[in-house]
């Protein structure tokens, strides 16, 4: 599986099927070793974690840019 969640507060967005065929939409088969790295993440059940953002994040995002400046500072 590979299971879709928020970068910024955690929040499971989604999930998706393993499959060669859902790689190949994603463009995770084009993504080079150290993109792969960065944003996918495998765990204990051989799920996958895809980082993203989910909607309430991305209007916070909007509304204020500083949103950015203070995920920086904690990180
Ligand atoms: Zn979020």
């Amino acid at each position: 599986m590979f299971v879709y969640r928020c970068r910024h507060c955690g929040v499971e967005v989604g999930r998706l099927p393993k499959t060669d065929h859902i790689k190949r939409r994603l463009g995770f088969t084009e993504l080079s070793v150290e993109e792969q790295h960065t944003m996918l993440q495998d765990g204990p059940a051989g799920e996958t974690y895809v980082q993203c953002i989910c909607e309430s994040c991305q209007e916070a995002l909007a509304v204020s840019p500083e949103f950015h400046q203070l995920e920086r500072f904690i990180q």
